[in-house]
């Protein structure tokens, strides 16, 4: 099982809840202030089970997906996932209307908040903590950094530098009150990088004691981005399933036991998707990662 082999989010929240805890999208209507990223077409992450909690009938969006979790799954427990957009920017008092309103949904034990650095400063984790209940000790940011070369960040059109990252973790270090947790959210195979710059990335994005996970998935073309044009004009090696497979292997083995996998693939329908086209899906492409750690001995922490 690769459970065995990685600590991946399932392990960790079972681990802890004594089941598994399903992620819940929710979005705050606010997007992103920024939304320039080359590679970003927002719509492509706000699927329709998202409910809109600056809309009427978020509720009604959400019992639905829950009820589907529960019956199809038997999940109890879930985790209030912002993904969409920069989930700390937006009206102060609105957000934490709806990160509280979130933390009181029955079953509810942990949120997680996807934002870019710019959007984690002292004010934005001091609204994050007076707003989730107390009930929930599970706050999870997963923090858009895709890497710590600021030449492959200005490529991405980030409209951030590494240096960025790293501000926002020392922030949570001072004022997260050892309650919030960081994921960073990173890309491999970015246009120019090489296997060690990849490794570098993730080596030095995961050394605060506040960064206890880490979201991975390799660069894809979406259709109507800045990066389909710049594909289209001038065409540049994307990572074929077996090299990301094999990078990904080697960051397992070099990852301490401690580091949650937060994601480890990501597969678009195929009317969004440019390239590289896999033609897997989740379970077929975390199948063939487990037959390759496997016949390769590897595991989390294995080459420390
Ligand atoms: S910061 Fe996030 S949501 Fe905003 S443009 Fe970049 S990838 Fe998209």
């Amino acid at each position: 099982m690769l459970d065995d082999k990685i600590f991946t989010f399932n392990s960790y929240m079972k681990q802890k809840f004594g089941a598994r805890v399903a992620r819940i999208a929710l979005h705050t209507g606010f997007n992103c202030p920024w939304n320039r990223c080359v590679f970003c077409r927002r719509d492509s992450f706000s699927p329709d089970i998202t409910a809109d909690m600056s809309r009427q009938g978020w509720r009604e969006t959400l019992a639905k997906s829950m009820d589907f979790l529960k019956k199809r799954y038997k999940n109890e427990f879930f985790a209030a996932y912002f993904q969409s957009g920069t989930a700390t920017f937006g009206d102060e008092a609105a957000l934490g209307g709806f990160f509280r309103q979130a933390g009181e949904i029955p079953g509810v034990v942990a949120e997680i908040f996807s934002t870019r650095p710019d959007y984690l400063t002292q004010k934005e984790i001091g609204m994050i903590l007076r707003s989730v209940p107390e009930s929930i000790d599970e706050i999870w940011i997963e923090l858009g950094l895709q890497s710590t070369n600021d030449k492959s960040l200005k490529l991405m059109n980030r409209g951030h530098d590494a240096a960025s990252y790293f501000r926002a973790v020392e922030n949570v270090e001072k004022y997260g009150r050892s309650k919030i947790k960081i994921a960073p959210h990173i890309i491999l195979g970015i246009p120019g990088e090489t296997i060690d710059d990849m490794l570098k990335t993730v080596r030095e994005s995961t050394q605060s004691e506040v960064v206890r996970g880490i979201k991975i998935h390799h660069l894809q073309i979406h259709r109507g981005t800045e990066l389909e044009k710049i594909y289209a004009e001038a065409p540049f090696k994307l990572l074929s399933v077996d090299e990301y497979i094999e990078i990904i292997s080697k960051i397992i083995s070099l990852t301490p036991q401690e580091i949650v996998f937060f994601r480890l693939f990501t597969t678009t329908p195929a009317e969004y998707l440019v390239a590289p086209v896999w033609q897997l899906n989740t379970q077929e492409a975390l199948a063939k990662l487990e037959n390759y750690l496997e016949k390769n001995n590897i595991h989390q922490s294995s080459a420390l």
